[in-house]
């Protein structure tokens, strides 16, 4: 593991100096969208100001300097997840566009009374695409609960399967209760019986190592705003045999081979699935988040990641009315929890007026709050840049927060 210098890496991230409500600034919604260190910033100012130019179209320079970055952006992600070709490395708006894609393009070839296993603790972006499938095309959706503890029933995952099921969607991580899905298992089952899986990564990719070969992972998820890179760009990866054979998602230039009235070819892998112009600009930048976490280290992130939720946890459990949502032995660095009967909405206040920004309410997984019987958690996530004493002012302010509100 490499030598882990939290002071050193905050200050490659400027808004970590300002003060919110008079007070330093605590984030600790990085669950939500992490925050971005200078050099991804200064690679979307040098475009801007370098070599903007629309990609792939132009034989003048500055389109082919624009298009070079872009695709060594689509490298790199191919090696960060261990692809086997960049072919099948598609850019998207982010996770919910890659899954749409999928429940889309993939779900066309699906036909009445064809099953798709979800999950309860699923992000409404993996919920609701099928949903909008299930109406068009009259697909079944049928649902794996959880333990009491946050982890998946895998008795009923397995008895859910019949000779109908074509797909299985599910959070590598759950944004809401931290939990690490035994993926490259359940994948594994889902193979044996004829079925495929899509993973959404959106709260995996940041803090461990994604192979998507070892999982077995048919389609992969994932956006680049939660992983310290720009806003408005994300990664869905296909098996190349999968996007071979799907329609096309959506129409229109850079995804087609000849355009006439009597019939229009599509572009080869993986420009098929990307009609126009592409956010060229934030998938260059991206490149610089990734190659960010690689210097840092992923596996030093991960080890700095989980001392702090050990951390917070223990001195938590001393809070009084303290309820934690998710205690799964393989977790990441998420915490849910409420004060006694205190909503989850004051208690998210009350620590904004200290400088702390943690996210409250359903986190789009109602149908997980609904298991629970509750309307909403207060949520603490962690990343790089965190540190103990931010975890020791957080866990000081949750007791002033219960004494007023217990
Ligand atoms: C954030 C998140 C999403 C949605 O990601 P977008 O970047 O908003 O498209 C989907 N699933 C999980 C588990 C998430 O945490």
């Amino acid at each position: 593991m490499k030598t882990f210098d939290v002071d050193a890496l905050r200050k490659d991230f400027p808004i970590l100096d300002r003060k919110v409500n008079g007070r330093p600034l605590i984030y600790l919604d990085n669950a939500a969208s992490s925050q971005t260190p200078r050099a991804v910033v200064e690679a979307v100012d040098s475009a801007y100001y370098g070599r903007r130019a629309n990609v792939h179209r132009g034989v003048h320079t500055l389109s082919q300097e624009a298009t070079a970055a872009m695709e060594a952006t689509r490298s790199k992600v191919k090696e960060f997840i261990n692809a086997a070709s960049s072919d099948e490395i598609i850019f998207t708006r982010g996770t919910t566009e890659a899954i749409n894609l999928v429940a889309a393009s993939y779900g066309e070839l699906l036909e009445p009374g064809d099953e798709v296993i979800l999950t309860v603790m699923e992000h409404h972006s993996n919920i609701v695409p099928w949903q909008l499938l299930q109406r068009r095309k009259g697909i079944e959706i049928k649902v794996v609960p959880i333990h009491a503890d946050g982890t998946l029933d895998l008795n009923v995952y397995r008895s859910l399967f019949t000779d109908r099921t074509r797909l299985v969607s599910v959070c590598h991580v759950s944004n809401v209760l931290g939990t690490v899905n035994p993926v490259a298992e359940m994948a594994a089952y889902a193979h044996s019986h004829g079925a495929l899986i899509c993973i959404d990564g959106a709260q995996a990719s940041a803090h461990e190592r994604i192979d998507v070969q070892a999982i077995g992972a048919d389609f992969y998820a994932f956006s680049s705003h939660k992983m310290y890179g720009p806003t408005g760009i994300g990664i869905l990866y296909g098996r190349r045999e999968l996007l071979e054979a799907m329609p096309p998602y959506q129409g229109g230039g850079e995804m087609i081979g000849h355009v006439s009235f009597q019939g229009t070819t599509w572009a080869d892998l993986p420009y098929k699935f990307e009609a126009g112009t592409p956010d060229y600009i934030g998938a260059a930048a991206f490149r610089t988040a990734l190659d960010y976490i690689d210097t840092v280290g992923l596996d030093a992130i991960a080890g700095h990641e989980h001392d702090l939720l050990v951390h917070a946890a223990d001195a938590m459990l001393g809070i009084p009315g303290m309820r934690f949502f998710g205690t799964a032995p393989d977790k990441a660095a998420v915490i849910s929890f409420l004060i006694g009967d205190a909503h989850h909405y004051d208690t998210g206040i009350l620590l904004d007026q200290l400088g702390i920004a943690v996210r409250t309410g359903h986190h789009c997984a109602q149908p997980l709050m609904e298991a629970y019987g509750i309307e909403g958690t207060v949520r603490a996530s962690f990343a790089l840049y965190n540190t103990h004493a931010e975890v020791d002012a957080f866990v000081a302010a949750l007791r002033r927060v219960a004494a007023m509100l217990g």
